[in-house]
């Protein structure tokens, strides 16, 4: 059973999402909303960084009180405790484990779409030497690396026993489909867990082209 919702003794965990993408979309702020809310739930914070201050913020996620919205960088912010952020990188050589829950209070992640194939631009995080942790080989969407990490870190999950599914189709219309080529945490029903509105905003964005989505 996964219990995720346990306040950490040592004042709450904070998952950082630092902005890197030069707008935000829609499809960003679903991701974000979705990390606010379920941060909340389980007692954590969720602060999203490097926010410019010309840009503009989706009217549904500015009114969000769950989430926290900084101008400054994730440097600035923590530069009294470096040692204790870890940073969520698909490169990395060592697995996210339960007792990094206890090691790092910070956990850090690129506010970044994913693209096909990934173009690793974790490496502008990779490169301010923060310690580095892997979610297996696989690409995740940044709410399900947030999530998965929630459940290893808080939950003290270990991440092989969390159930997957990888590159699902998505039925967009009676005759087409699109594959989302990620990882998803899957439900019990056997869904990939995704953000409220996300199937939506997919079918919507099918009919202008699959290849703009990413
Ligand atoms: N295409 C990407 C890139 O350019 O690096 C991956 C972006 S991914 C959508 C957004 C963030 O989720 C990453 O920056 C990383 O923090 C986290 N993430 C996604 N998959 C991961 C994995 N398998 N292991 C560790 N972190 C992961």
């Amino acid at each position: 059973m996964v219990d995720d919702k346990q306040p950490r003794a040592g004042g709450p965990v904070t998952y950082v999402v630092e902005h890197l993408d030069a707008e935000l979309g829609p499809w960003s702020a679903l991701e974000y909303a979705c990390i606010a809310r379920e941060s909340r739930a389980a007692g954590a914070r969720f602060l999203l960084s490097s926010v410019p201050a010309e840009l503009k913020m989706p009217d549904d996620l500015a009114k969000m009180e769950e989430l926290e919205v900084e101008q400054r960088s994730v440097e600035d912010i923590f530069a009294d405790r470096k040692s204790r952020v870890c940073l969520l990188d698909p490169a990395a050589k060592v697995e996210l484990s339960p007792v990094d829950g206890d090691q790092f209070d910070v956990f850090l992640f690129g506010g970044i779409l994913g693209d096909d194939p990934p173009r690793d631009r974790t490496s502008e995080l990779r490169k301010k030497g923060y310690t580095g942790r892997r979610l297996g080989p696989k690409q995740m969407t940044t709410d399900t690396a947030v999530r998965v990490t929630r459940m290893i870190a808080q939950g003290k999950v270990p991440l092989e026993e969390i159930p997957y599914i990888d590159d699902p189709e998505l039925r967009v219309n009676q005759n087409e489909s699109t594959e989302m080529p990620f990882r998803y945490v899957k439900r019990s029903d056997g869904k990939p867990i995704m953000p409220e509105g996300m199937v939506d905003l997919i079918k919507k964005d099918a009919d202008k082209g699959v290849d703009d989505l990413f």
